[in-house]
């Protein structure tokens, strides 16, 4: 089944109910989700008798390997984007381009406008942001992989993990440990953060060694090519306070009573309340600072968005984290993190590392 060209005829629909009578796809991440290129710097324009993707001579060898089939417009050295865009509208005889608003920059709409004085451009808001929100059967077995990258990765972290190793160390021994089991890369630069330094959600790693503290948070993501995972473990490598068990126990209910929620037809700020709702009861509403979670595919944040005033209603094949946290400044901080996949009943927990707060304990 060619998956790419259901999406584009998805998309063809959704130009044809629209003011537009072609849409000039110009952001380099929707490209990929309509073709399989993984390059940049390539427009696709949709039209209703087909589509045509603009690129350039570094890639035709790899449009060739990802999108066989699909109508291509090298751009020979000396035509730039701009003048094969117009030509192309131009040919086909368009006297209204739809163009992505949310990708396109003001000074290229400008200069489209003087290049194409007789064609209206039409701003078009999020089309393929909207299918994108639904993943198909594709896009699942690629989180799939993704999700054994990086578990995989955490696996050896957790097996190698030593006291006198540094944050940056860990983190880059996760990252090359992802790519041994197949990634691309990280889905997004790793967090690696020991004690106090876990209270920042989004902490950079370090020179602080893992014995420093008694706590060691992990967020993580492989990046399979396309589609990226992305969890949250905290290990617990020194004295085992009650305040941390305490804080990890609210965390953990908080998120395992999140997921148990997530079904069609619930809107997304409810799930949210479900775990802000637990962690408030238990005292920590005020260190629970962000939404419970995001959006999950060829962007490691994209919608929707389970956060307060969320208003999406969850449908099946939508993929999104689950991940509470409680950040104490200056002690530390508890977040866990899993990727779920809404289903026809409920949902799909597709990561499956332990958070049990005893497997949590390791001997570094
Ligand atoms: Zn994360
Ligand atoms: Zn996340």
């Amino acid at each position: 089944m060619d998956y790419y060209a259901i999406r584009r005829d998805k998309l063809r629909r959704l130009v044809r109910n629209s003011d537009a009578e072609a849409l000039l796809v110009t952001s380099f991440t929707n490209v990929t989700y309509l073709t399989g290129f993984t390059g940049d710097d390539s427009y696709l324009l949709v039209r209703e008798d087909g589509e045509v993707l603009v690129s350039d001579p570094r890639y035709t060898t790899q449009l060739e390997e990802q999108c066989p089939g699909l109508d291509l417009l090298i751009r020979p050295p000396g035509m730039g984007m701009r003048k094969a865009i117009s030509k192309l509208v131009r040919s086909a005889k368009l006297s209204r381009l739809g163009i992505e608003g949310n990708s396109m920059t003001v000074g290229l709409h400008d200069q489209f406008a003087a290049d194409l004085p007789k064609v209206e451009l039409v701003v078009t808001d999020g089309f393929v942001e909207q299918l994108r929100l639904i993943k198909d059967k594709l896009e699942i077995g690629c989180f799939h992989e993704a999700v054994r990258m990086a578990q995989k990765g955490f696996e050896v972290l957790r097996a190698t993990l030593h006291r006198d190793k540094t944050e940056k160390q860990v983190a880059a021994e996760l990252e090359f440990s992802m790519r041994q089991f197949g990634a691309k890369g990280c889905a997004f630069p790793s967090i690696v953060a020991v004690g106090p330094r876990a209270a920042l959600p989004h902490a950079t790693p370090t020179d602080a060694t893992i014995g420093s503290a008694d706590l060691l948070l992990v967020d993580w993501g492989a990046h399979e090519g396309m589609y990226r995972s992305d969890l949250t473990r905290v290990l617990v490598t020194g004295k085992i306070s009650p305040k941390l068990r305490k804080v990890y126990k609210t965390v953990l209910d908080a998120q395992v009573a999140a997921i148990k929620a997530v079904r069609p037809g619930i809107v997304a700020e409810k799930v949210d309340a479900v775990a802000r709702g637990l962690i408030a009861k238990a005292g920590y509403g005020r260190y629970f600072g962000h939404g419970l979670g995001h959006g999950l595919g060829l962007d490691v944040h994209e919608a929707p968005r389970l956060a307060v005033g969320s208003k999406t209603v969850l449908r099946p094949g939508m993929v999104v984290t689950v991940e509470p946290g409680i950040y104490l400044p200056g002690w530390g901080g508890v977040r866990i993190e899993d990727d779920l996949l809404v289903t026809r009943d409920g949902y799909e927990v597709l990561t499956s590392t332990s958070k049990s707060f005893e497997e949590a304990i390791v001997d570094c």
